[in-house]
């Protein structure tokens, strides 16, 4: 049935002044949505830093599991340490239930590996900036496309190392710099290498050296929508970073195959949320709050780059398509 809610201030809302009448349809927008959205699919891309050795390709290959083990031959392959930073991009199309998603997966090898560390976070800036102004480019176009080709790093995952003191100058840098350009979402790498006691210390010395320095990652409290939204995110705040493991292999634990890492005490069991947080993450990255990242980045992230370009530009003349000039972002 059909609510008729007058808008007018002072009559009240829902329930005072509402009308009893026949069907419409408007909630067929939501199954209209999602046949749109099923048959364009979409992009989702996610960078990885921190040092070489942390775990970072084994653990995004095993966010995305399944679809992943036939692209394992090309990852974590790189054994020489580059001399200064790359920016690695690969994509792949992985479809679930009829719904596609295009993966790049930006990897940075190369990053905090250095003796001098210093501004080694520029390449990565660079990259994420580059993107934006490639998105920039094509909105301000006058024939523009359907659909822009959507680049822009939607999530940045920064592996911390579990050393269990406290984070390194350079992490706190790197996440200072960059966590104004992109969503910053810090986990502790490896943390079955830790003891319960160290890991759950080691979480809170983290969380308060961020909130020193400043540092807002990944869900930010100013963007929270509402209050259902702060609730549900305070929760996920109060657990960041979240502590992970990464595995390929698969062991036999109580009749069912898992993934795990087998230690002479027995299996840690990437999934399980006694063993470890990686099925929190998961959670959180993909399953509730993957099309927030997008959102983020779009309406804040973007936007800012956006605002400050074409301020930068005078805020009248449109940029050329031809114009190569960089941002001094
Ligand atoms: P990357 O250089 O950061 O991409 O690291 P890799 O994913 O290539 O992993 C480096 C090494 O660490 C490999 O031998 C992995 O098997 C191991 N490794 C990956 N994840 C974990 C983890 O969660 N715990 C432990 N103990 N070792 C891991
Ligand atoms: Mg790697």
């Amino acid at each position: 049935c059909v609510f008729v809610v007058p808008e007018f201030p002072g009559l009240g809302h829902s329930g005072g002044g509402s009308t009893l009448l026949g069907y419409i349809g408007i909630d067929t927008i939501i199954e209209q949505m999602r046949k749109k959205t099923m048959k364009a699919g979409f992009d989702f891309n996610i960078m990885i830093v921190g040092h070489s050795g942390l775990g970072k390709s084994t653990l995004v290959n095993t966010l995305f599991k399944s679809q992943v083990s036939r692209w394992s031959s090309g990852w974590g392959s790189e054994h020489k340490i580059p001399k200064t930073v790359e920016i690695k991009a690969v994509s792949h199309v992985i479809e679930e239930g009829g719904v596609k998603m295009k993966l790049t997966v930006i990897d940075t090898p190369g990053f905090g590996d250095q003796i001098n560390n210093e501004n080694c976070w520029d390449p990565i800036s660079k990259y994420i900036n580059e993107q934006y102004e490639k998105f920039l480019k094509e909105e301000v176009n006058i024939a523009r496309k359907k659909r822009i080709p959507d680049t822009r790093v939607h999530c940045c995952l920064y592996f911390i190392s579990p050393t269990g003191h406290s984070l390194r100058q350079l992490d706190i840098e790197f996440m200072k710099h960059l966590s104004r350009v992109v969503n910053i979402i810090p986990v502790i790498a490896k943390s079955d290498t830790m003891t319960l006691d160290e890991k759950n210390e080691f979480k809170h010395r983290v969380r308060k050296e961020l909130e020193t320095h400043g540092i807002e990652y990944y869900p930010q409290n100013e963007f929270d929508d509402d209050m259902e939204d702060k609730n549900e995110n305070d929760k996920i705040r109060e657990t960041m970073p979240f502590a992970v493991v990464g595995s390929d292999k698969e062991f036999q634990v109580n009749g069912k195959r898992v993934l795990g890492r087998k230690t002479a005490w027995g299996v840690v069991e990437v999934e399980n949320p006694n063993h470890c947080e990686f099925a929190l993450l998961r959670d959180f990255l993909i399953r509730s709050h993957l099309q927030d990242l997008k959102e983020v980045t779009h309406n804040i992230h973007y936007e800012t780059y956006r605002a400050r370009r074409l301020n930068d530009n005078g805020g009248l003349h449109p940029i050329s398509a031809n114009n190569t000039q960089e941002s001094n972002l």
